[in-house]
């Protein structure tokens, strides 16, 4: 394909990420032998930190050559026995594929259809697990982040619905578009599966699928019997105790992720949420106060600061402002899924960004928009989000 605009290309789907040169730089290393005797000192390190990003001490890292979903399957298959009844709930495309494959791997999943535009309800969550007094229920899985629809859902507040119920449940989070953008406690929050990806906060090509597995998990683990062989735990803690794997793994990736965790923790964990959170609301600004659109998300305490999805006015296809967009002004931004599919569009902010990056993807859309004739005055998405950069 001929190259059809000049400058740089405007990313803001919500993963792939923009990668920083920094990263790039990294992965530009020649072949390595991935036995040799110094590897270990590139990957031993690596599990160590992942564990810091994760918030857990005795949890155990596993990296896999795979993209998130590869990491779903990972936990879902060394944990869980054919039958095993899981509790989740559906309001996203994300949700949506995670039920899929549940189903598909033959487990007896309790299916809560929410509104899309709503989160993992704990109230629900806590009636559910107080009824099963025979602890028929060995998974509850919360979409941290629902990348579809722009949702973050309150883990810690389904983990005390948990505990409050007493059950001896286990939690699974995917974490793949929050994990390294939003807050996330492992330990604290006690999640006994947390799953991520590397396209997203980690700010790599895709192609690295991590699951943090907590001691209950790796208990669960020696008895569960679901098949699984690529996904192996146990091969894999066999060999990466030692700083190797079963089977090859993507030595340039392992390098850009290094970058990538020394990215996170020289910027601080804390200040990496905080900045993610001031983009976010100043997006919100520019929708809400600017155009005077709505979010797909219900309530302020649903909204996401990794993802914004916005809503068109009935009379319009939010299509037509993504392609506009994209073939006109070299800015992608991501399209409605499923149930949301041309209701909404999304713009990405998480990863490597700023408010002046933000400003573009803010802009674009919104000449998107008035060329598809929206009733928006030219100049109110930046007035707001710019007001709001400059005093926060
Ligand atoms: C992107 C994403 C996934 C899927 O990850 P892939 O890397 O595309 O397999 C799963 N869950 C959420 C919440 C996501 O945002």
């Amino acid at each position: 394909m001929s190259r059809k605009y000049t400058g740089h290309f405007h990313a803001y789907i919500p993963g792939p990420t923009n990668i920083p040169p920094r990263i790039l730089n990294a992965a530009h290393v020649p072949t390595e032998d991935m036995r040799s005797p110094t590897f270990p000192e590139l990957t031993l390190p690596l599990f160590e930190d992942l564990k810091k990003i994760f918030k857990t001490k005795d949890g155990q890292v596993f990296i896999f050559p795979s993209s998130g979903t590869g990491a779903w399957e990972s936990a879902i298959t060394n944990t869980m026995s054919p039958g095993d009844k899981v509790l989740i709930y559906r309001f996203g495309q994300f949700s949506l594929l995670w039920v899929d494959m549940f189903e598909r791997l033959g487990l007896d999943v309790d299916v809560r259809d929410v509104d899309w535009g709503t989160g993992t309800p704990p109230e629900d969550v806590e009636a559910t697990l107080k009824a099963d007094s025979n602890h028929e229920y060995k998974v509850v899985c919360v979409t941290q982040n629902e990348t579809a629809t722009g949702v973050s859902s309150d883990v810690a507040a389904v983990r005390k619905a948990i505990d409050a119920a007493g059950h001896p449940t286990m939690l699974f989070v995917d974490g793949v578009s929050s994990i390294a953008s939003i807050d996330f406690r492992m330990d604290e929050w006690g999640v006994d599966c947390a799953i991520s990806g590397s396209q997203k906060g980690f700010m790599l090509p895709a192609g690295v699928g991590l699951v943090c597995a907590s001691q209950k998990a790796l208990e669960a683990h020696k008895s569960a019997s679901l098949p699984r062989c690529y996904f192996s735990w146990e091969d894999m803690m066999k060999t990466n105790k030692d700083g190797y794997f079963p089977y090859t793994p993507p030595t340039t990736m392992l390098h850009a992720l290094r970058a990538s965790i020394d990215m996170l923790m020289e910027e601080g964990l804390d200040n990496v949420f905080a900045r993610h959170h001031r983009i976010a609301e100043g997006v919100r600004r520019a929708v809400k106060d600017g155009w005077g659109l709505k979010l797909c998300a219900k309530e302020e305490k649903w909204e996401s600061d990794t993802v914004s999805a916005i809503v068109v006015p009935e009379d319009k296809d939010a299509k037509e402002v993504i392609a506009t967009a994209y073939n006109k002004y070299h800015l992608s931004l991501g399209a409605g899924l499923t149930q949301v599919a041309g209701k909404v569009f999304r713009i990405g902010h998480l990863g490597d960004f700023n408010e002046l990056m933000l400003a573009s993807a803010i802009v674009g859309a919104e000449m998107a928009m008035l060329d598809n004739g929206f009733d928006i005055k030219p100049g109110s998405g930046i007035a707001a989000a710019s007001e709001y950069w400059r005093n926060n």
